[in-house]
C-alpha cells in the first residue's frame, strides 16, 4: 500500500473537520444562491421526484455556467415534471429543447436513462450513489454522490472542478490534480470532510464557495468562511514555510502531493498556485464547408434546406446546413468545387461551383475542437428532389429554423 500523504494535506484533526463544516454551513445558509433545482429538491416530498430533480439539474450543469442553465432547466421541468413524462418523449423533442445548451449527447443519455428507470426500475431511482454510478448510463461517479447526497441525504462527498480547487487551496496540493492519484486522494477528503447531518448542503456549500468566493482567478479570501482552515491563504500570509520541516511538513521534496520540485511556489501568484494542472492539448482545427440553400416557400417567404446529422459522434441526431468537413490545407477554389460536387452527388443534379456565393467565415469552440464553417450561400430557383437515402432533410422558414433541434454553430452560420 502507497505510504499515506504528509498530515499537512490531510483533514486529521476531528475538531477542526467538525470546525470547517460549521463554518462552511452557516456561510452557506446566510449566502446560498437561489437556484430552481435547490428550491425543488427541498420541498418535493416525493423521493423519485426529488431525485430526478437533482438528476436533470446535475447533467445540465456539466461544463455549463449556472446562469445558461437556468432557463433551460425550468422549460425541462416543465415539459417533463417526472420521470415517466420524459420516458415518453421523443429523442427530437428532447434535442429542440437541449438545442444551444452544448455536449448534445447528455440530453440523449438523460432520456436512455430514464427510460431504464421505468421500464426496468418500476420507476424507482436508485437510492446510493453505487446503485446509481452502476445502474443509470451517463451518471458518473460525481453524479451519482450528487443526487444521493442531496435527494437521499446519504454522507458520501463529491468531486467536481470546484471541489478540486477549494481542497487543493485549503490542503496546499500542488501535484497535478488531474493525476489519478491526486483525484483519488480528493475523493477521500470530501468524504472524510462532509457533514454527517446535512451531507447535500455540505457538498453544495463547498461547490458553491468554489463557484463565488474561491474562484479560479481572483479569490476572494477575506470573505471566505473557512480561510482559517486554508493553509494556502496562510502560506500566502507568512511566506515560505521553515527550511528544516517540522512533523506537519512534507519529507524532502519526494511529496506525491506537493508541488514539483522545478516548479515550486510563485509569491506573485498567492493562493492561485493551487490547484496546478499538466498543460492541456490546444484543441484539433477543423475547417468545414456549409452551404445555406434557399427557395422561396409557398407564400413567398424564403425557406431553407437542413439535413439531420448521423445518430451517433460529435451533435447527434441535430440538424445543420449541408455541410462537408474539408481537409486542412484546400485551396480556395478546391473548396468551392469539393461543396459542388456534395451537393451535386446529393441534389442529383448538376450544381455549378461559381454559382455558390462566399459569405464569411464562423469560428465556434467545441470543447477539443476548434471549427471554422466557410460559409456559402446558394439561392434556388425551383425546387430540388433530394436523396433521402442520403440523410433526412426538411425545407424550413426562418421561425421554425431556430425552433428545431440545430447547435449554436448552425444558429451564427
Ligand atoms: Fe480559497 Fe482563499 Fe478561502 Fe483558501 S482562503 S479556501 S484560497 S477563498
Amino acid at each position: 500500500a502507497p505510504a499515506p500523504p504528509p498530515a499537512r494535506h490531510l483533514f486529521s484533526d476531528p475538531a477542526e473537520v467538525e470546525a470547517l463544516r460549521k463554518n462552511l454551513l452557516t456561510w452557506y445558509d446566510r449566502c446560498k444562491r437561489d437556484l430552481p433545482w435547490r428550491a425543488l429538491a427541498a420541498t418535493e416530498p416525493d423521493a423519485d421526484r426529488r431525485g430526478y430533480a437533482v438528476w436533470v439539474s446535475e447533467i445540465m450543469l456539466q461544463q455549463t455556467q449556472v446562469a445558461t442553465v437556468i432557463d433551460y432547466y425550468n422549460r425541462w421541468m416543465q415539459k417533463w415534471p417526472t420521470l415517466q413524462a420524459l420516458a415518453q418523449a421523443s429523442l427530437e423533442e428532447v434535442n429542440e429543447l437541449w438545442a444551444g445548451l452544448g455536449y448534445y449527447s447528455r440530453g440523449k443519455r438523460l432520456q436512455e436513462a430514464a427510460r431504464k428507470v421505468v421500464s426496468e426500475l418500476a420507476g424507482r431511482m436508485p437510492r446510493t450513489a453505487e446503485e446509481l454510478q452502476k445502474l443509470l448510463p451517463g451518471v458518473g461517479r460525481y453524479t451519482a454522490g450528487a443526487i444521493a447526497s442531496i435527494s437521499y441525504g446519504q454522507a458520501t462527498g463529491v468531486v467536481d472542478g470546484n471541489v478540486i480547487r477549494v481542497l487543493c487551496r485549503l490542503r496546499c496540493i500542488g501535484a497535478d490534480s488531474s493525476s489519478p492519484a491526486v483525484i483519488d486522494r480528493l475523493w477521500d477528503m470530501a468524504n472524510v470532510l462532509v457533514d454527517r447531518s446535512r451531507p447535500g448542503d455540505f457538498n453544495q456549500a463547498l461547490m458553491e464557495l468554489g463557484a463565488t468566493v474561491c474562484v479560479p482567478k481572483a479569490p476572494l479570501c477575506g470573505e471566505c468562511p473557512v480561510k482559517q482552515h486554508c493553509q494556502a491563504w496562510r502560506r500566502k500570509l507568512f511566506g515560505n514555510p521553515p527550511k528544516v520541516p517540522d512533523v506537519e511538513d512534507c519529507g524532502a521534496g519526494d511529496c506525491p502531493l506537493c508541488p514539483p520540485a522545478t516548479e515550486p511556489w510563485d509569491s506573485s501568484l498567492g493562493v492561485t498556485n493551487f490547484p496546478r494542472k499538466a498543460a492541456k492539448k490546444p484543441p484539433r482545427a477543423m475547417r468545414t464547408a456549409t452551404c445555406v440553400l434557399e427557395r422561396r416557400g409557398c407564400h413567398g417567404a424564403p425557406e431553407y434546406l437542413i439535413v439531420q446529422r448521423p445518430s451517433s459522434g460529435l451533435l447527434a441526431g441535430l440538424w445543420e446546413f449541408p455541410s462537408l468537413p474539408l481537409a486542412q490545407d484546400l485551396k480556395d477554389k478546391r473548396e468551392r468545387e469539393e461543396l459542388a460536387d456534395h451537393l451535386q452527388a446529393w441534389m442529383g443534379r448538376p450544381v455549378a461551383a461559381r454559382g455558390l456565393r462566399f459569405i464569411g467565415e464562423v469560428i465556434h469552440i467545441f470543447s477539443h475542437i476548434h471549427q471554422t464553417y466557410a460559409v456559402y450561400s446558394l439561392p434556388l430557383d425551383g425546387d430540388v428532389t433530394l436523396d433521402p437515402a442520403l440523410s433526412p432533410s426538411r425545407w424550413v422558414t426562418e421561425d421554425e429554423f431556430h425552433a428545431s433541434a440545430v447547435s449554436t454553430a448552425m444558429k451564427k452560420v
